[in-house]
């Protein structure tokens, strides 16, 4: 049984069928997701929450939890109505996450100065209702050598405010390098892999991978992006979830099953849930 640790199931690409791509998931071993509550802004960042409640307790479902966040990009509506907003959803149960948060400056989009102080609200926010964090990071392509890049701000924000709640978080669809990784880990990070680590051009990516240990990482989907081979293109779902898994078990020397309980209980011991979380 896996655990599809990223996935935005309010997506409006499962408007016509979510019930049954979240049936998929469960015939597929996928036996509990995070939804991760973004939506298009701050006004849809409610949206996991409604599905994780729609759905959880039906039979044949994966166990829905919840995430709420404000996306780098959209950090310039971050206003005060919206911080409050974070702060209501993170006191639900469900709503095991605080993200996806954090800082991409690959797109051209959100101003830095900006993108940095609402990441760092949205810290002080997280830590105060105890809520691991789940980080975007995307450095901007060929930067100028000796510029700041996102990683170098990312982890002074975390080194100085993060580090000390000692409440750690994950690096969703991790791409970074193997001392990126290394220090996400000395952080308290888990590390999660998405269906790229299955594209072939991501050698650089599978090599880091194949270095880390069985305890800091995670699979997810990132869905309704990434698919893994042989989906790649398609709409993603985390029933697809399965040769992504499979690419980690292959890199690291271990069996699936292996693969499936290491990252369920790097899961469960992350977010200090009990081993029946999920609906298997
Ligand atoms: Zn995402």
């Amino acid at each position: 049984m896996l655990i599809d640790s990223h996935a935005h199931l309010d997506s409006e690409r499962y408007a016509e069928d979510r019930a049954e791509m979240l049936s998929r998931a469960w015939q597929a071993g996928v036996g509990a997701v995070l939804a991760i509550g973004i939506g298009e802004g701050p006004a849809e960042m409610h949206q996991a929450l409604e599905v994780c409640r729609e759905f959880n307790g039906r039979p044949d479902t994966p166990r829905l939890y919840a995430s709420a966040g404000i996306y780098p990009h959209n950090t310039p509506e971050a206003d005060e109505a919206a911080l409050a907003k974070l702060d209501s959803l993170l006191a639900e149960p469900e709503v095991i996450a605080c993200g996806e948060i954090g800082l991409d400056y690959y797109h051209e989009g959100a101003p830095h100065a900006v993108q940095l102080e609402v990441l760092a609200r949205q810290l002080e926010i997280a830590a105060a209702r105890k809520r691991p964090i789940l980080i975007h990071c995307r450095p901007q392509d060929g930067a100028p050598e000796g510029t700041p890049g996102a990683w170098d701000d990312l982890f002074a924000i975390l080194e100085e405010r993060w580090r000390p709640t000692g409440i750690g978080g994950i690096m969703h669809c991790f791409s970074g390098t193997y001392e990126q990784a290394q220090q996400s880990m000395d952080l308290g990070f888990l590390l999660s892999f998405a269906g790229n680590l299955t594209f072939p051009k991501a050698q650089p990516m599978r090599d880091v991978a194949a270095r880390l240990p069985l305890d800091r990482i995670l699979v997810e989907t990132d869905a309704p992006y990434l698919a893994p081979v042989p989906n790649r293109g398609k709409r993603n779902e985390p029933s697809f979830m399965g040769n992504t898994a499979r690419t980690l078990a292959g890199l690291l020397d271990v069996s699936e099953e292996e693969i499936a309980s290491a990252t369920t209980k790097n899961f469960l011991r992350l977010f200090s849930l009990s081993p029946d979380v999920g609906n298997w």
